[in-house]
């Protein structure tokens, strides 16, 4: 097997990535504090607008401006953290 599996190794900021547990992107460390934020009210955002009756999806979403977001969130605001893991629970 690789080299870099049998060594005990520190973690290196700038190549090795992380997988978002939401999306399932991969992505460099130091953005996915930044990326899992944003992901997280996305997914909360595409289940709360789905069971409204508006249609956007993930992608919609994803390319939007933070301030879209924002605005859409001020609109449907979450009730709290747990809410938002039950919501994606359910997809
Ligand atoms: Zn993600």
């Amino acid at each position: 097997m690789a080299k870099a599996e049998r060594e005990p190794r520190v973690l290196d900021l700038e190549h090795d990535r992380i997988q978002c547990p939401l999306c399932g992107r991969w992505m460099k460390i130091p953005m996915f504090d930044l990326h899992y934020g944003r992901c997280l009210d996305i997914a909360y955002l595409v289940s709360v607008a789905k069971k409204r009756g508006e249609e956007f999806t993930r992608e919609d979403l994803e390319n939007c401006k933070q301030e879209v977001i924002d605005k859409l969130l001020a609109k449907y605001p979450p009730k709290g953290i747990e809410s938002v893991d039950s919501l994606w629970k359910k997809q």
